[in-house]
């Protein structure tokens, strides 16, 4: 039954995204750069420790600097403010993710747009939104640049193609649609207010699933032939697709862990890259 099944395994995408980043390191070492990311996280969320760590480790095994940036969390939104500002005018530092979520009595809005366009390397400030919107973002967010790159590297048609998106975060189900649409997609956006959100996923030739839901898409929901692409990652390692029974019908899936995850760190990777190219430019 499942012998046709093409699972979309993202260590394979990752590894050829950051392969292809070796020689511009290499280059720009040459020219005195080292690419250099940093992370801000604040407060103790151990998930976002996770995710902050897997960074800037992912930056060393590559060559690259990482700068990880430990603030408590009482902190106030000013405070984080002024961090912000002193690594957008910091020369040595080219790209700047603030880990979200921040704790609630800071404005997250704020403190992303705070972030320079230039080194907006996870597409999270309003203008950054918008020129994604446009297709023009330099940076667009990780996580909806990696399931676009997961599509292209295994060369699944997009155009014409009916793709829902569950989920409507401004870092991942609304650039996402955006990034489908702008590849001629025809896309339905659905949220905790869709009604018969089911019936609506049965339609979907791609579906994206970003709702932070354990398991929540399920085997019947799926159209015979369809691409899933689960960028959910709960606790325990699980995404918001019951792979086993979503893999019943689906043509191709990706799995959670070592799907979406391992690109969306990759694109964090390439941006910075990008972002230092840019920079010997400016
Ligand atoms: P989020 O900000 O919590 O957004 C969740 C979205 O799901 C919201 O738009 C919400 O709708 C919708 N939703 C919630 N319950 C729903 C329901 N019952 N039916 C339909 N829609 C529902 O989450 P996020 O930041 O986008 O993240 C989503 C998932 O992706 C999480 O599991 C997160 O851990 C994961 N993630 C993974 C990566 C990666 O690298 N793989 C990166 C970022 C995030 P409303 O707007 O109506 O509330």
């Amino acid at each position: 039954m499942n012998a046709e099944k093409l699972i979309l395994e993202g260590n394979r995408v990752a590894d050829s995204i950051k392969g292809k980043l070796m020689d511009r390191i290499t280059k720009l070492s040459k020219k005195g750069i080292v690419p250099c990311l940093a992370t801000i996280l604040v407060g103790e969320n151990p998930s976002s420790k996770t995710y902050v760590r897997m960074k800037g480790n992912a930056c060393r095994r590559l060559g690259m600097k990482s700068i990880r940036i430990d603030l408590p969390a009482d902190i106030t939104t000013d405070e984080l403010l002024s961090q912000i500002h002193k690594l957008n005018h910091d020369p040595a530092v080219h790209g700047i993710l603030l880990q979200h979520p921040v704790p609630h009595h800071i404005d997250e809005r704020t403190a992303f747009d705070a972030i320079s366009i230039e080194k907006d390397v996870d597409g999270v400030t309003t203008l950054g939104y918008a020129l994604n919107a446009f297709g023009a973002a330099k940076f667009p967010s990780c996580t909806p640049a990696a399931i676009m790159a997961i599509l292209e590297y295994y060369e699944l048609q997009v155009e014409g193609k009916h793709a829902v998106v569950i989920g409507r975060s401004p870092i991942l189900g609304k650039p996402v649609s955006a990034m489908l649409l702008n590849k001629n997609a025809t896309v339905t956006t659905c949220h905790s207010r869709t009604i018969n959100l089911e019936d609506i996923v049965r339609l979907g030739d791609i579906v994206v699933a970003a709702v932070g839901k354990p398991n929540f898409v399920r085997g019947d929901w799926i159209k015979p032939g369809a691409v899933v692409l689960d960028a959910g990652y709960n606790e325990g390692n699980i995404g918001d697709v019951d792979f086993n029974e979503c893999l019943q019908d689906a043509y191709a899936i990706t799995p959670v862990p070592a799907g979406v995850g391992p690109v969306t760190i990759a694109t964090l990777l390439k941006h910075t890259v990008d972002a230092a190219e840019r920079s010997l430019n400016s």
